[in-house]
């Protein structure tokens, strides 16, 4: 691959908050959801974006979106046929409009997402009929590929979402994010809400989907295990921020930073013979409003030193394209997946 495979690059995004107080509303301070993340996605690739939650991964998402505007940074996307790059931060949502249908967006709530009001088939084509895709014969033979793309039978179709059970719920949100033939889906922790016999079910999907349609994925989710089975890359954040962006084969194999391996650690054993070496996190995600001091990670941190309160570390490249901000990457011989147990 080359760098013109590249769908989408975010360089250096931001997205501050303001804290108002008082009558006036006057802004006294700023919540860092996010602060300064970048990363790329190639076409047909999945990156997972994992991290606890308020760590600004949701906000990320949201930005690609274009439902929050960005305080700074980029967001280059390469339209279809060797079009321009275009930067999405920039753009008024007029200009997103032609952008949309290229970006789909799937939630962790099936069941909040789905209007109750419409069945399958109106949702299906809603989007359609909105973008001026198809109509009459045509339209009612996409809405039928659709729901058959996402393993659910066309029968269905004049039900209503409160007849579906969760997994088929997310199914039929799967489908709907499909209608436009997007060439990238934004996936909001989309199994968090489902009963884990379900998840795979989606995950299996999503892949089964992603090899028909060539499609990208940003996924987003808490669960490093869950992520691993598929992405090709992962960016963990912590308080707003890039802590660790590597391979996935690299990360897995060796972590370098203290907050991967303690979240690798808590994943669970693939050995039934394995004796489990989790580490317990102490205390409770930084507040982004008023992160710690130097490295936001060292209250929490079991291999934190006197310069971690002091000094904030840098972001930097210590393998190929393996980055990470931690002052001792180089000096902590950390556990990966094999040593943990959670092997792929
Ligand atoms: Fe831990 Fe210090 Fe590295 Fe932060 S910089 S992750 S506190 S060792």
């Amino acid at each position: 691959m080359s760098a013109s495979d590249i769908l989408i690059e975010v360089k250096n995004l931001k997205k501050y908050f303001p804290i108002q107080k008082g009558v006036f509303k006057k802004v006294v301070g700023h919540v860092k959801a996010v602060d300064g993340v970048s990363f790329s996605i190639r076409q047909g690739e999945t990156l997972g974006l994992v991290g606890e939650s308020g760590c600004g991964k949701t906000t990320v998402g949201r930005m690609i979106m274009g439902a929050y505007r960005p305080t700074g940074g980029e967001i280059w996307f390469q339209t279809p046929d060797g079009g321009p790059r275009l930067n999405l931060a920039e753009m008024t949502p007029a200009q997103m409009r032609p952008i949309r249908p290229h970006i789909q967006m799937i939630f962790q709530d099936p069941f909040a997402s789905l209007n109750p009001r419409m069945t399958v088939r109106e949702i299906l084509a809603e989007p359609l009929i909105v973008n001026k895709v198809a109509k009459g014969a045509a339209l009612e033979g996409r809405v039928r590929e659709l729901i058959e793309l996402v393993g659910l039978k066309v029968q269905y179709l004049t039900r209503y979402p409160h007849a579906f059970s969760g997994g088929q719920r997310q199914r039929i949100c799967v489908a709907r994010a499909m209608a436009l033939y997007p060439r990238l889906l934004v996936a909001d922790e989309p199994t968090s809400a489902l009963d884990v016999s379900v998840q795979a079910q989606i995950v299996n999907l999503a892949l089964e989907i992603q090899n028909k349609m060539g499609l990208a994925y940003l996924f987003i989710s808490h669960d490093l295990g869950l992520v691993r089975h598929f992405s090709q890359k992962i960016v963990l954040m912590y308080v707003g921020k890039v802590v660790e962006y590597a391979p996935a084969a690299n990360l897995f194999g060796k972590p370098r930073h203290p907050y991967t391996e303690a979240l690798m650690s808590n994943v669970p054993s693939v050995r039934s013979d394995f004796v489990s070496h989790k580490i317990i996190l102490k205390g409770e995600t930084a507040d982004p409003i008023n992160p710690p001091p130097g490295c936001a990670f060292h209250p929490r941190c079991v291999y934190a030193q006197d310069v971690c309160s002091r000094e904030e570390p840098l972001l930097r490249e210590i393998g190929p394209d393996h980055v990470v901000a931690c002052h001792f990457s180089e000096a902590l011989d950390l556990n990966g997946c094999d040593a943990l147990g959670c092997a792929i």
